[in-house]
């Protein structure tokens, strides 16, 4: 029998009550891997209780003690890769080498939220006035809770989850329904290697009522989101609403110009692997080359054969290059937003729909895809493909790129390829997001930066990773005091 994804809650793994459940395939393989529960109301109270009750225990433990329990995470995750990436790969269907690249910066993330007995530091101010100092001391906010997409099944929750263990809040993680396995499986290694005490850490399997529960339960504080735009709002009104911290990380379309002064070796190679990594479902993926110029030609010529040669196959084969996308509705949706490019006005310059992979016939597989000369007022230019579909426009000058880049919904990443320090100080002081490459096609961010976005591509104000998250999961007091010399006796 398929197996049945239990809940983790309290310390205990909670078989689901929900009537509720969805199959996970393998995108690849399309075998049934497990059924994952749709959690009710029920469940995410059930957490919530467990997490508040295991509060005032984990807050008054010193944090240089709670921090113990990140090294040995890290130990954990690290002496554990293999098996995590495997799982990563089966259930996601991006390559091994992506899913150890995605453990690695879940790894980092572990790492940064160790130096937080310094980063939650307070400050001291002596005689703000006569006799009287202030102090700002920094406190847990409480219970929180991350809901996270598909696309990094075990990196994302880390953006968030070190942060908030290590400034003494408990914790809940709702993943993406579509990918519940290494969320689990990572859980199954806590449970058995990590000993943390019971109800700090929970887990939740479900979709948009677990998330409604999490969003509605006065005692949740704050919660952290990825996933699309569309339901980043909603997560953030909604949060708003019930009186919550959120940090809502959405959608993106991200461009990326070429300026004709570019190494074309390089950029080829950097924006083919920014484009058609993990099959092109990166929040930071390029999925727009405006090429300035004379980089028309080159660019695209260049394009067109690394696009062309890219091994597509199962992520588990250690030789190919790009796996599947994450289901077979989305490959169908993907092919049809490249017939809509076409219908829009670009020529589908390489066409990666309806691939025949042997072996894999029923994979939800997309090959890479160009889509040159894009209608640069259609919606394809703009919208996210979230697919390995590269779109390209052209225009004559930097100032036009940028305006172009700067007029889209979304603010992401942007990046610029160039070899001239002057091209690359306008673009770093004039383009509209919140990540921005040089000579780079995946400006993600070290864990001791914070993890930007603009516009419709984050909605909050402290974002994920580094001081930010320490700012997010902590509540400041301020205390003013004064201690008159006169009260104090003579010892
Ligand atoms: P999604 O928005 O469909 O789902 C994300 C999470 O929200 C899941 O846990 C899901 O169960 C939950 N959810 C879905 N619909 C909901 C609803 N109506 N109400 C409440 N909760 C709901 O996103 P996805 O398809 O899993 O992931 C892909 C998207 O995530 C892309 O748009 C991508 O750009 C974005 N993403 C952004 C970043 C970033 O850093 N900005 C990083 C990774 C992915």
């Amino acid at each position: 029998m398929t197996r049945q994804l239990p809940n983790y809650i309290d310390g205990r793994w909670a078989p689901a009550t929900a009537t509720d459940h969805l199959p996970v395939h393998n995108p690849a393989t399309a075998e049934l891997l497990a059924h994952v529960p749709l959690s009710g109301t029920a469940e995410v109270n059930a957490a919530t209780e467990a997490a508040s009750r295991a509060l005032p225990a984990w807050r008054r433990t010193p944090a240089g003690e709670r921090i113990q329990y990140l090294f040995k995470m890290k130990q954990i995750l690290e002496a554990n890769m293999e098996a995590i990436a495997r799982t990563i790969t089966q259930e996601c269907g991006k390559t091994i080498a992506e899913a150890r690249a995605e453990m690695t910066r879940a790894i980092e993330n572990v790492e940064v939220a160790c130096g937080i007995p310094k980063m939650m530091q307070g400050d001291f101010s002596e005689d703000v006035a006569s006799g009287i100092d202030e102090i700002m001391i920094r406190q847990p906010v409480g219970v929180c809770a991350a809901v996270v997409p598909f696309n990094f099944p075990g990196m994302i929750a880390f953006w968030f989850l070190p942060y908030a263990l290590a400034t003494g809040n408990t914790y809940i993680v709702k993943p993406s329904e579509k990918v519940p396995q290494t969320m689990h499986l990572l859980f199954e290694l806590f449970h058995e290697q990590l000993g943390l005490p019971a109800g700090v850490l929970n887990l939740v399997h479900g979709g948009k009522t677990a998330v409604d529960g999490l969003l509605q339960h006065p005692d949740v504080r704050a919660i952290s989101f990825v996933g699309s735009t569309p339901v980043a709002k909603y997560i953030y009104s909604e949060g708003a609403k019930y009186g919550k911290r959120v940090q809502a990380q959405g959608g993106a379309k991200n461009p990326i110009i070429v300026l004709p002064d570019a190494d074309m070796e390089m950029t080829t190679r950097i924006a083919a692997d920014s484009a058609f990594g993990c099959a092109g479902q990166r929040c930071l993926a390029a999925s727009l080359a405006i090429t300035v110029g004379e980089a028309r030609h080159t660019f695209t010529e260049a394009m067109a054969d690394v696009a062309s040669s890219r091994v597509v196959g199962y992520g588990l084969d250690e030789a190919v290059q790009m796996g599947t996308v994450i289901d077979k509705a989305n490959q169908l949706r993907i092919e049809q937003l490249i017939q809509q490019g076409a219908n829009e006005g670009a020529t589908v310059l390489v066409d990666g729909r309806s691939p025949h992979i042997a072996g894999y016939e029923n994979g939800a597989f997309v090959r890479p895809t160009l889509l040159h000369n894009v209608n640069p007022a259609g919606q394809i230019a703009r919208m996210e493909i979230f697919g390995p579909v590269l779109s390209m426009l052209h225009v004559n000058t930097i100032e036009e790129a940028i305006a172009y880049v700067n007029s889209g919904q979304y603010g992401n990443m942007a990046c610029l390829f160039t070899s001239s320090g002057a091209a690359a100080r306008q673009f770093r002081y004039e383009a509209e997001a919140g990540n921005i490459g040089i000579n780079i096609g995946v400006a993600a961010p070290m864990a001791h930066f914070p993890f930007s976005g603009w516009k419709d591509s984050f909605f909050g104000t402290m974002h994920g990773q580094s001081n930010h998250a320490v700012e997010f999961f902590t509540q400041t007091k301020v205390v003013v005091e004064r201690w008159p010399r006169e009260w104090s006796r003579q010892f």
